[in-house]
């Protein structure tokens, strides 16, 4: 990464850091993915029961192989045939994995979904919830977040899965109602009633979409 980035995201961290404060979340920074990885070991206890919600970005600093392969009741969803069992569990681990469709760099969190299992499980449920998102996430406001939410992220997750919507077609969000869209729920995280149940860990690298 170009170092006057790198500079850039240094300073940005902690500026986020400051908004996750005011808003009675916790904001860690990690310099790239090994220290991302290391921190977020650090933060989840061994014997855990640890779930996730579609977190490209905990598969890609390595966390979700390591908790797999290491001491932890990991509740894989995609390995369980009963997804209903799958969610309910969600709601009553230990840790829930997530990253974020975008974040402000004051500090509020952004995420979109089509069943509602990740958003729901952010709100309430699971007793921490460790957000992994790399600092290509931040925007500058609510507005910019959401705009990023929908344009970027929607429109990319909507191509994993292979779905048909009109935002296939044209790369770009068209404010669908197609009974394909996963643009159902929108959670807007700005402050947590809970001290220590939401974790952010920024990382300096592009994670995630
Ligand atoms: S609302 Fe529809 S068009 Fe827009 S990103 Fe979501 S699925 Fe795509």
């Amino acid at each position: 990464m170009n170092q006057n980035i790198v500079k850039r995201n240094d300073l940005l961290a902690q500026t986020v850091i400051k908004g996750l404060k005011s808003r009675n979340m916790n904001g860690y920074y990690a310099h790239d993915k090994e220290e991302a990885l290391k921190m977020a070991l650090e933060m989840i206890e061994e014997g855990s029961s640890v779930t996730m919600g579609g977190a490209m970005s905990a598969h890609e600093i390595g966390l979700v192989e390591a908790l797999k392969n290491g001491n932890y009741n990991f509740i894989d969803r995609d390995a369980m045939e009963d997804k209903r069992a799958a969610m309910l569990a969600a709601y009553d681990a230990d840790v829930f994995l997530a990253s974020c469709n975008a974040m402000t760099q004051d500090g509020v969190l952004v995420n979109i979904d089509g069943n509602a299992n990740r958003v729901s499980a952010i709100a309430q449920g699971p007793k921490k919830v460790l957000f992994i998102v790399g600092m290509n996430k931040i925007c500058d406001d609510v507005d910019g977040a959401m705009k990023r939410a929908r344009s970027v992220a929607a429109v990319t997750n909507v191509q994993r899965f292979g779905l048909s919507t009109p935002c296939t077609k044209t790369g770009t969000c068209m404010n669908c109602k197609s009974p394909d869209t996963i643009c159902c729920q929108f959670l807007i995280t700005r402050f947590s009633r809970h001290a220590g149940r939401i974790n952010v860990i920024l990382v300096n690298d592009n994670l995630g979409f």
